[in-house]
């Protein structure tokens, strides 16, 4: 059965006394029954989240980690330095990599594995360009990009569906076009990695993901959740798309 996972992205945001205050209201506003939640703010804000949240049930997440253990790779930060901190997430494959920073569905895939390697839970990214969504080739994106899915280990793994058209704009996909989309992943995701893994695995959505829209978006079959960008800054929004989501487990 999927547990559903709502997960925070605070992008390129943040300051040490602002993940304190945000934090610290998220646990009070939490209640017992809640879908698993993680928050993945910048690199620098990973220790102080980890100390607010620790003996929580809010986890922890980074937002890209490299594919190799060490070396001259200045700027970088390496899976086992996360894990080492206590971080248990890690998004790997961002449209906002892909598009500013040269990220290929190569080098998301090895980050994916690595990241594993390290004992830690990747949130894959994938999603079509609005160019991409109007020639008809959605499903070619999803298929290439998700081929990357074959060499990872489904129990450390969750999928966001993010139609980069979707991804702060303030335009999200409807509930049909998110349905439509996770449920083609979730057979993509029978034939690379098995059936009952495919049953097992999280599938999310991005882009867009509001307090108002959150709960017809979750009540789809196929959507496990949300990964939240701009709408995740904000605590009273980002527990209120918590609270809409399904509180039981589903699938299988
Ligand atoms: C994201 O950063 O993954 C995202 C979906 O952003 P937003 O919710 O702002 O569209």
């Amino acid at each position: 059965m999927r547990r559903c996972l709502i997960s925070a992205n605070w992008k390129m945001h943040g300051t040490v006394a602002s993940v304190q205050d945000y934090l610290e209201k998220l646990l009070e506003r939490l209640g017992a029954d809640h879908p698993e939640v993680v928050f993945c703010p910048p690199f620098t804000l990973l220790p102080t989240a980890l100390l607010i949240a620790s003996g929580s049930d809010v986890a922890v997440g980074a937002q890209n980690c490299h594919w190799e253990t060490k070396g001259a790779f200045t700027g970088e930060v390496a899976p086992a330095m996360l894990a080492e901190l206590g971080v248990r997430w890690v998004i790997v494959g961002h449209s906002e990599r892909r598009q500013h920073f040269g990220e290929t569905d190569a080098s998301a895939a090895a980050r994916a594995r690595a990241a594993q390697g390290a004992g830690l839970s990747v949130i894959y990214c994938l999603g079509e360009t609005l160019e991409q969504r109007d020639a008809g080739e959605t499903f070619a994106v999803l298929e290439r990009q998700s081929a990357a899915l074959a060499g990872l280990d489904p129990a450390l793994l969750a999928v966001a569906y993010e139609p980069v058209w979707a991804i702060g704009t303030g335009r999200n996909a409807t509930p049909a076009q998110a349905q439509e989309a996770h449920a083609a992943l979730r057979r993509r995701a029978g034939e690379l990695l098995g059936e009952a893994a495919a049953r097992e695995l999280r599938i999310l959505y991005g882009g867009s993901v509001k307090p108002d829209n959150a709960a017809a978006l979750l009540a789809q079959p196929d959507v496990d959740g949300a990964l939240v960008g701009g709408a995740s800054l904000d605590v009273e929004g980002f527990c209120a798309i918590i609270h809409a989501a399904p509180g039981s487990r589903r699938g299988a």
